[in-house]
């Protein structure tokens, strides 16, 4: 891609009412925009970030036998009265009604249709288990939607829900997406806490959170200092400084601030008893699914992962979700079009800057961009590339093979 088209322009200042870290720097670098309190447009650079955050997500989500589907968000009152949701859930649902008076709700997540979805498939044991997954919008009616992209009106998840015969079944296949939750947020390049915490709206069984130790986080978590034990504030019943409940060796460390970018909810059979989702075992019996859901913001995965990696230049992107490979800066009797073609020939993504503006305008909008490699081609070097790691203040000379060699690797 050339800088010269891409929309929009970076900025030299953040927006005045921008307070974090991730609204300053993704407004500025050109990721997203800001239309209301809340709500965002992924802009071009934004929504290669997020389609890369989907891609691993839905990878490891793949690999543990999630069936990729698409819901609709504009749902009837009366499936969320089933459950009783449409009155417990009143504070953070958006509601609507139309010209007839009928009224709607714009879905904040989809237990209830994939219910619907289920008692019309689901027959016998032999149908199950079923566990199906989308990337979608959500809509979630926040008083204080602030922090940039972290807390939204609107925002992108990825939703899985999954329905078994059995709670064994459930919370074997539970404990597989847990591990896929923890490859991906390990390939996301986050340190995380998978936390103990309760359900809220979801389920009066505890759940399990994924927590990103950061300041502008919105949680506490209580940590063990030697094992995996993490417990959300909210439920957690002991003191800091106490000696760890599980391993009984570490001391309990409180964790301020830590932001939720996921979270699995094992749900029972409270859904299926009262949307009446039966399913006929080996015996002719009729007997309740067991149903768990499992969610990933990906658009606060973006917002965090800023949050918890940039310097006071702007972003640092792990290579896993830049934007792009490299970004190809094009000084004076730099061959650029020569080396553009060559690496898009060989699959490689390149943000080439070939705009007629300043050396020091177009380094300081590579290290707010933050693409991970930047590559400088001028007269001064030459048949030579400049490489040098946004995380790192070296940089070489070195030739064209070598480069495409190290991308490669
Ligand atoms: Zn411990």
């Amino acid at each position: 891609m050339r800088q010269s088209q891409l929309f929009p322009k970076t900025r030299k200042e953040a927006p005045r009412d921008a307070e974090s870290i991730n609204h300053k720097l993704l407004v500025r670098g050109g990721f997203m925009d800001q239309l209301m309190s809340g709500s965002w447009t992924l802009l071009p650079l934004g929504l290669r970030v997020v389609a890369k955050i989907n891609q691993i997500i839905r990878e490891e989500i793949n690999a543990v036998g999630g069936q990729e589907l698409l819901m609709p968000l504009l749902h009837p009152k009366e499936i969320w009265s089933e459950t009783g949701r449409w009155d417990k859930a009143d504070e953070i649902m958006y509601k609507l009604a139309d010209a007839r008076k009928k009224e709607y709700v714009l879905s904040f997540t989809h237990e209830e249709i994939v219910m619907d979805l289920l008692r019309k498939n689901i027959k016998s044991y032999q149908d199950l288990p079923v566990s199906v997954y989308h990337f979608s919008t959500k809509f979630r009616n926040e008083p204080r939607a602030k922090s940039g992209i972290l807390r939204g009106r609107e925002f992108m998840m990825k939703d899985l829900y999954s329905a078994h015969t059995d709670e064994k079944d459930m919370m074997e296949y539970y404990e597989k997406v847990k591990g896929a939750y923890i490859k991906i947020f390990k390939r996301l390049g986050f340190d995380f806490k998978v936390v103990e915490a309760s359900g809220g709206v979801f389920t009066d069984k505890h759940t399990h959170e994924f927590q990103v130790i950061n300041a502008n986080g919105e949680d506490v978590v209580y940590a063990c200092d030697k094992c995996d034990f993490a417990v959300n504030k909210e439920i957690f019943e002991g003191i800091e400084g106490e000696k760890c409940p599980d391993c009984k060796e570490g001391k309990i460390e409180k964790l301020e601030k830590t932001v939720e970018v996921g979270n699995i909810f094992p749900l029972g059979t409270w859904y299926s008893e009262r949307m009446h989702v039966y399913y006929t075992d080996e015996k002719g019996l009729k007997k309740p699914v067991w149903f768990a859901s499992y969610g990933i913001g990906p658009t606060r995965v973006m917002g965090t992962l800023v949050e918890v990696s940039h310097d006071d230049r702007g972003i640092i992107w792990n290579p896993a979700i830049a934007p792009f490979d490299v970004h190809l800066v094009e000084l004076p009797g730099g061959r650029g079009k020569e080396i553009y073609d060559t690496f898009t020939e060989k699959g490689i993504n390149v943000l080439w800057d070939d705009r007629d503006v300043s050396a020091g305008e177009k380094f300081s909008d590579s290290d707010l961009i933050g693409i991970p490699v930047r590559l400088v081609v001028s007269e001064r070097n030459g048949d030579k590339i400049e490489w040098k790691e946004r995380a790192s203040e070296k940089s070489e000379l070195i030739s064209t093979d070598e480069v495409i060699r190290k991308i490669k690797k």
